[in-house]
């Protein structure tokens, strides 16, 4: 039988688990061996250029000539002796992967041989010929050049044969064309602003950094089946497939024991990882057939960045090893969970405190008070920025389609915080505090740790919920680089803690205590950031209804998530906290918009493509066999032969129906699409995208996983979405 679909199965029959040789050591000997870490660095280096480079990474001094030398050369003897030859300046463009371009060590020299080197000068700053990455028009208008700079703060590591040294990429202006350097700058503004803050609790806060955490969720399908599908290779996620019978109703996946090529896959990239120091602790099961997370133990922010993106290269890479294929994307399988990566953030000072946990005195737990009011109010403010930080086509999809986090933000805190920061606005006295009402006010606050300890009631529903020493933003989607939420939440508590002491402050100086004046600023916070507190099933319609009247947002997708990119608050938040220029936020909305339009554009081909020549040939000779069969009936039967072929020439019919309208579909939303291309401004083309060209998707999918169900199976190319997820 010619049918790929087949063919693709048979190759799966013969398919065994590959065998990985594990390390025979223990975690810890080979932990970070791919590193060039603080403890490598002080082997090479000299005493002095150890010392620069630790300024550059702790306090961002500038490294000179000389040192960037010695450190270049350190670096490469280093990485030799790990069978390197290769170096690449690696950098985030926005495109949202990671990009390198490896150039040799090898330099030919005088005699016709060839020497090892690297110099100071190529570790600190390239030109890669990278000048199609997007760039929302920024390279256009000015001197075309792009520019890597190293970034110390994030240590070189070994892929392969090949040194990569952690980079920021930048335009010959000095604006940013990648997703680290807005998060560097978002870091140092949070770390400034929170620790004016902290000095109100305790004067030896001269640090503050922000945490991340992220738990990355994805799909494993066969790498046969998933060639068998081109609508899977091309845009992440099948276009069409009926359910199958059994989905994940009976949560027999979930946390159950991973299968065997699966696990031999993840112990190899975990080891590969770990060997990168990327810290990932833990495994499972997902609640989807075929569904998978993994997560580190949390790590600086930025670090983290660039350890989840390793690990998605890292998986992709490994993966094809053991004939299997990740998808990382959103939704790959309508009707079934789709993946998320939730961004665990949380802040904490030099002095080892976690800003974000209850402490153990009144004092401690009222910094504790101070940051999480303050998170809570700047969420309140800045809902719309967090919306569009996580705004993608591919996660359009899971947002608010009743599994994942809606679309419309919100916190959740739990019912017993809800009743501290209750009673909290209650008792708060609006006049002089007497010194009874501190007292009650401190024993109240001095409850908060044993609350926690019980407070274990968690509501999965909520896109942004405490889960007792951190906030969970669990809206990100599982393709995205948390760079862009990351940005978000750091710029927008950075404001807020920035207005909160001054506020503080001005209440200081008319006289309040200073006690005093933070829990009235509190108290005003809290009642300010009220409607954003929502407790309830985030799922549920009646929360769409008291959204709306709370006067939420609720973008359902992402050009109009997008929009808030262009209002002056927006611009000034990170204009004032130099994160960003309005020209840098101007040319990400664009490219932000370019990706979501290509993105459907690319889909929208496929659906055409695969109805075309897919589904509706299918069709057609299963139709012809009918044909046949009741022609054949009436020659046999004569007369009776009517009643006999009834149910061949129901079906006959039926298939037509859905054909035609495939059909009919396909070129409508052809029509549209061209339409769409034609128009030259990118909001209007991603606008015309999502409500011209995407609609169209539901109608003609529908009608192709009737005929899945109705054609006989034989006659089926395309793997079923049954194969792709429960085949082990
Ligand atoms: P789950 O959400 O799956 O139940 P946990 O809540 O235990 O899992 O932890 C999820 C992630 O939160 C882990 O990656 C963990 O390292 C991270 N995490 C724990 N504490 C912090 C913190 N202070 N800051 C940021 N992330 C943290
Ligand atoms: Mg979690």
């Amino acid at each position: 039988m010619s049918n790929q679909r087949f063919k693709a199965l048979d190759v799966l029959l013969e398919r065994k688990p590959r065998e990985v040789a594990l390390p025979e050591v223990r975690v810890s000997e080979y932990y970070g061996e791919n590193v060039f870490n603080i403890s490598t660095m002080r082997e090479c280096l000299t005493n002095k250029a150890f010392k620069s480079v630790k300024n550059a990474m702790e306090a961002g001094e500038r490294i000179d000539r000389s040192v960037a030398d010695q450190v270049a050369t350190a670096m490469k003897d280093w990485a030799i002796t790990k069978g390197v030859t290769h170096y690449t300046h690696w950098f985030q463009p926005l495109t949202g992967t990671t990009a390198e371009k490896h150039d040799s060590f090898f330099t030919p020299i005088e005699g016709g041989k060839a020497i090892e080197q690297f110099e100071g000068q190529l570790l600190v700053q390239q030109e890669p010929d990278a000048s199609s990455f997007p760039n929302g028009g920024i390279r256009n208008t000015f001197e075309a050049r792009g520019y890597t700079a190293w970034d110390p703060t994030s240590p070189a590591f070994v892929m392969g044969t090949t040194l990569c040294i952690p980079t920021v990429f930048i335009a010959y202006t000095g604006e940013s064309l990648d997703h680290k350097m807005p998060l560097l700058k978002a870091l140092h503004s949070v770390d400034e602003a929170a620790t004016a803050v902290c000095q109100y609790f305790d004067k030896s806060v001269t640090k503050v950094k922000a945490s991340l955490g992220w738990e990355q969720e994805y799909f494993l399908v066969d790498s046969a089946l998933y060639n068998a599908r081109p609508d899977i290779m091309m845009s992440g996620r099948a276009l069409i497939g009926h359910a199958p019978a059994k989905g994940q109703q009976l949560d027999d996946h979930y946390f159950g024991s991973i299968p065997d090529r699966a696990l031999m896959f993840i112990q190899e990239y975990e080891v590969e990882a770990l060997k990168l120091g990327i810290p990932v602790t833990t495994r499972h099961n997902e609640v989807a057939p075929n569904q998978f997370e993994c997560a580190p133990m949390y790590e600086e922010a930025d670090l983290a960045v660039d350890h989840n993106l390793l690990l998605m290269d890292l998986m992709e890479k490994i993966a094809r090893k053991h004939n299997l294929r990740v998808l990382l994307h959103e939704k790959p399988f309508a009707g079934l969970n789709g993946s998320g990566k939730h961004n665990n953030w949380s802040l904490s000072t030099n002095t080892g405190v976690n800003l974000l946990a209850p402490g153990k005195n009144p004092k401690s737990n009222l910094q504790f008070l101070t940051f999480f009011v303050n998170t809570i109010k700047a969420i309140h403010t800045n809902a719309d920025v967090l919306r569009a930080s996580i705004a993608s086509a591919s996660n359009d999809h899971r947002l608010g389609a009743n599994e994942a986090p809606p679309a419309i933000i919100s916190v959740f805190i739990g019912s017993q915080l809800t009743q501290m920061l209750d009673n909290l606005e209650k008792s708060i006295k609006a006049g002089k505090m007497t010194p009874e009402d501190k007292t009650e006010l401190k024993l109240s606050i001095g409850k908060i740790p044993q609350i926690l300890l019980d407070n274990t009631d968690r509501n999965r529903t909520s896109p942004f919920a405490f889960t007792g020493n951190k906030f969970e933003f669990r809206a990100v989607g599982s393709t995205a680089n948390c760079s862009a939420a990351m940005v978000a939440i750091n710029a927008i508590v950075a404001k807020q803690l920035i207005e909160f002491k001054k506020d503080v402050d001005s209440r200081i100086n008319k006289g309040d205590k200073k006690d005093e004046a933070i829990l009235k600023e509190l108290q005003k916070l809290i009642t300010e950031s009220k409607a954003i507190r929502f407790e309830g099933n985030g799922y549920g319609d009646e929360w769409v209804k008291e959204a709306e009247k709370r006067g939420l947002s609720n973008f359902k997708d992402t050009p109009r998530a997008l929009d808030i990119m262009k209002t002056k608050p927006y611009i000034s938040l990170f204009e004032e906290l130099n994160i960003l220029t309005k020209r840098e936020i101007e040319a990400r909305h664009e490219v932000d918009l370019e990706n979501y339009i290509m993105k459907l554009q690319i889909e929208a081909r496929i659906l055409g493509d695969i109805c075309q020549t897919h589904v509706i040939p299918s069709a057609i000779k299963f139709q012809n066999e009918l044909i046949r069969n009741v022609k054949g009936l009436q020659h046999v039967l004569g007369a009776n032969g009517k009643k006999a072929s009834k149910v061949q020439v129901s079906l006959v019919s039926e298939i037509s129906d859905h054909v035609i309208f495939i059909k009919e579909n396909v070129d409508k939303m052809v029509d549209e699409r061209k339409k769409a291309n034609n128009l030259i401004d990118s909001e209007d083309k991603a606008t015309a995208y999502c409500d011209k060209v995407k609609p169209y998707f539901d109608g003609i999918r529908y009608h192709a996983d009737k005929l899945e169900m109705i054609i006989d199976d034989e006659y089926w190319r395309l793997p079923k979405l049954r194969e792709l997820l429960f085949t082990k």
